[in-house]
């Protein structure tokens, strides 16, 4: 049985003030629910605070992005082994990294490769553009970012992928249920068949974009979507809570059902 993930994408949002404030009307009512892993991904500057104000909580922490070497010359950048110290899980290869970033395939292959070393859990984000989505090429550019990022990859041991189509991130346009079902049963083929059936099965994948308390349940009732990457809901502390309540109890039911 996977364990439900959510995790909250804070994005370049929070000043240190601001993200204390916000731990602190979300770790309460965060901690009192199970059955679900609560990750949440403040700005790098913030980590070291968050980490205290989450330290006896359930509450996971991760960062939002990662480079690949370890350290030496690379100005502003934050190496695998400072975030080790600091966090449990890491988002590689989110859209907004891949567009306005330019991070390559082959980028995000060496930065999902230098967390797995340091013991990093990265969350790994793949998804289709609009233009891709409307000429039928969602399963090709999916499985073609499956195929660059885990590129020379024998086990996949604390990754987890987030299914985020491009133009359901920030837009308020979601994916239906179903779409986004199809999609992650698709990425779960595709794994099965390279690494097989056991690794497929045992793979945490999440749906992200557009993702809020009033559509929650349309995503958690689908039994491949194994969670969600949330970004703008995260940063309101009802919303996040009322995503996570709502993924821990209908998670729950589907599993006492099966
Ligand atoms: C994200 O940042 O990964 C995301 C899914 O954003 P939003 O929920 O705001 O669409």
């Amino acid at each position: 049985m996977r364990i439900p993930m959510i995790a909250g994408n804070w994005k370049m949002n929070t000043t240190v003030s601001e993200a204390t404030e916000l731990v602190n009307e979300m770790r309460l009512g965060l901690d009192e629910i199970d059955n679900v892993d609560k990750v949440i991904c403040p700005p790098f500057i913030s980590l070291a605070t968050v980490r205290e104000l989450i330290r006896r909580s359930s509450i996971k922490l991760g960062a939002q992005n990662i480079y690949f070497e370890e350290k030496g010359a690379y100005t502003g950048e934050i190496s695998p082994l400072m975030l080790a110290d600091l966090c449990e899980f890491v988002i590689i290869g989110h859209s907004e990294r891949r567009q306005y970033f330019n991070e390559t395939g082959k980028i995000i292959n060496k930065k999902v490769q230098a967390a797995l070393r340091v013991g990093l859990k990265p969350i790994l984000c793949i998804g289709e553009r609009l233009e891709e989505n409307e000429a039928g090429k969602t399963k090709e550019v999916v499985t073609e970012q499956l195929e660059s990022s885990l590129a020379g990859m024998e086990h996949l041991n604390g990754l987890t992928i987030a299914y985020e189509p491009v133009w359901a991130i920030g837009t308020g346009r979601a994916a239906t249920g179903e779409q986004a079902n199809d999609t992650i049963g698709l990425i779960r083929r595709t794994i099965s068949q390279k690494y097989g059936k056991k690794i497929a099965q045992e793979l945490r994948i999440l749906y992200g974009g557009s993702v809020t308390a009033d559509n929650t349940a349309e995503f958690m009732q689908q039994p491949e979507i194994d969670g969600a990457l949330v970004g703008g809901a995260s940063l309101n502390a009802d919303q996040f809570l009322s995503i996570v309540r709502q993924t821990s109890e209908i998670k729950a039911r589907l599993s006492a059902e099966n």
